[in-house]
C-alpha cells in the first residue's frame, strides 16, 4: 500500500530537523511496518512522528493524484 511513497524525501525532511533542547539531529529509518525515528529525547521524537505522519499523508495524496492523472490520460 505505501510502497509508492518516496521515503527518501520524508527521511531528508525529518533528518534536517534539530532538537531545540539538545541540538541533535534525528535518524529516520524505514522499516517493514512503516518507519522508526531515533532521537535524543522522547519529546522530540513525538514531534517528529507527528511531522512524519503529515509528510506521509501529503506524499500519499500527491501519489494518488499522480495515479489518477495517469489513469485519466487514456
Ligand atoms: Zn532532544
Amino acid at each position: 500500500m505505501s510502497d509508492f511513497l518516496d521515503y527518501r524525501v520524508i527521511k531528508r525532511k525529518i533528518e534536517s530537523e534539530v532538537c531545540t533542547e539538545h541540538n541533535v539531529s534525528p535518524e529516520f529509518i524505514k522499516t517493514a511496518k512503516g518507519f522508526q525515528i531515533n532521537s535524543c529525547c522522547e519529546e522530540f521524537k513525538n514531534k517528529l512522528i507527528e511531522k512524519s505522519k503529515k509528510h506521509i499523508a501529503e506524499q500519499t495524496k500527491s501519489a494518488v493524484e499522480q495515479m489518477m492523472k495517469k489513469a485519466f490520460k487514456r
